[in-house]
């Protein structure tokens, strides 16, 4: 554990989980925004069947990033959520920006609330929340703020807490970053790391869905999240993804979501779980952290080929040009020689890197698509 800040105490009940009898984590699930009545109870219906949901989400308020866009359904939403409580049985969660929000949300019956990453960022808001809640006992999750700050995360957190709510977690969704990344929003693992070091007690939920920002990568971040031992996981699931208003790119149908569940390996033990980590086992961390890395950097590198494949074809140069490849070749063996590597192996990892760029380059000229 790599937190050196002050351990935060903090009053702390355990979130109801119907599905705990069963032993699965905190489930929650839904729309990124809501849209229409019909849409969420379409999904809530559907996301009923794979009995795997502890909490249907739903954004009524949305912050976005640029003005124009949708920006949420607002009030009218809340009797929508309302009826999907009815009749499915779920219970209810959404977003609260500021005072407003939190008071509608307790008016309508939500039982879950969330404090998004642009609000959690800002203490202002963040108090304004919080004096809102005083006197309510509903749960709140508190998401990461969207700059790679523990502290401010944990500010958030103390706020709330103050308020007398104790129903109280939090949730990692990743972090904004200016770097050029396969996510949506870097996991860097070592920050709710550090959290769960200052709070052992604090229930972590992990949202793959705003971390990943596409599809594919959810069931690798969610197992992930769950090796680290997050006690719950939130998911964008929409009755068709293909037509969301927000976030159509990173939401899961509910059969989606179903196959995602039930094909995640719930283990018992976990580096998040206070346990003395041996020599052995850290070094394993260490190795799957630089091949996630590794892996990353490979998939960034090749999209990069894709573009220069396209360039290539609107300028018509050839795509082989053995001048600027012996110079790659000899300026990386040496570099990587000079890093303790072999010859023989750099050699290898450098033909394969050629090859898989020069396919995707003629793949890109001769206008096949992949996938
Ligand atoms: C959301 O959960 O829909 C949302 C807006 O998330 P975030 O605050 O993580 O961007
Ligand atoms: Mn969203």
């Amino acid at each position: 554990m790599t937190y050196t800040g002050t351990k935060i105490s903090i009053d702390i009940e355990r979130i109801p989980n119907e599905l705990e009898n069963a032993d699965w984590p905190l489930l929650i699930a839904g729309p990124c925004s809501a849209e229409s009545e019909e849409q969420l109870v379409d999904t809530a219906v559907k996301l009923k069947n794979t009995k795997r949901v502890s909490f249907f989400r739903a954004g009524i308020w949305k912050p976005r990033t640029r003005p124009n866009s949708f920006e949420g359904i607002g009030v009218k939403g809340l009797p929508w959520m309302q009826t999907v409580k009815k009749e499915t049985g779920f219970r209810i969660a959404t977003e609260v920006a500021n005072a407003e929000h939190v008071e509608l949300a307790l008016k309508y019956g939500v039982d879950l609330l969330w404090v998004g990453a642009r609000t959690s960022a800002n203490p202002f808001s963040v108090q304004e929340i919080a004096d809102a809640l005083k006197g309510s006992d509903v749960a709140v999750l508190v998401k990461n703020p969207v700059n790679p700050d523990v502290e401010l995360w944990i500010g958030a957190l103390e706020r709330i807490s103050k308020a007398g709510i104790k129903k109280l977690g939090a949730i990692h969704r990743g972090f904004s970053s200016y770097e050029k990344s396969v996510f949506r929003n870097l996991p860097m693992w070592n920050i709710p790391i550090e959290l769960k070091a200052a709070c052992p007690d604090l229930p972590i939920v992990c949202d793959p869905s705003h971390i990943c920002g596409n599809t594919e990568l959810i069931p690798f971040i969610a197992q992930k999240s769950l090796d680290m031992e997050v006690n719950g996981l939130m998911i964008e699931v929409h009755n068709n993804p293909g037509c969301a208003w927000s976030d159509a790119k990173q939401q899961l149908t509910p059969d989606q979501y179903g196959d995602l569940i039930y094909g995640l390996l719930l283990r018992s033990t976990s580096p998040m779980q206070n346990q003395a980590p041996t020599a052995l086992s850290k070094m394993r961390e260490e190795i799957d952290l630089l091949d996630d890395e590794i892996i990353q950097k490979l998939s960034l590198r090749m999209k990069i080929s894709e573009k220069i494949g396209q360039y290539k074809k609107e300028n018509n140069v050839t795509i082989l040009q053995m001048d600027r490849w012996s110079s790659i070749v000899g300026n990386r063996l040496n570099m990587g020689k000079a890093m303790g590597l072999s010859e023989d192996f750099l050699k290898k990892y450098l033909d394969l890197i050629h090859q898989e760029s020069i396919n995707i380059q003629s793949d890109v000229m001769n206008k096949r698509i992949r996938n």
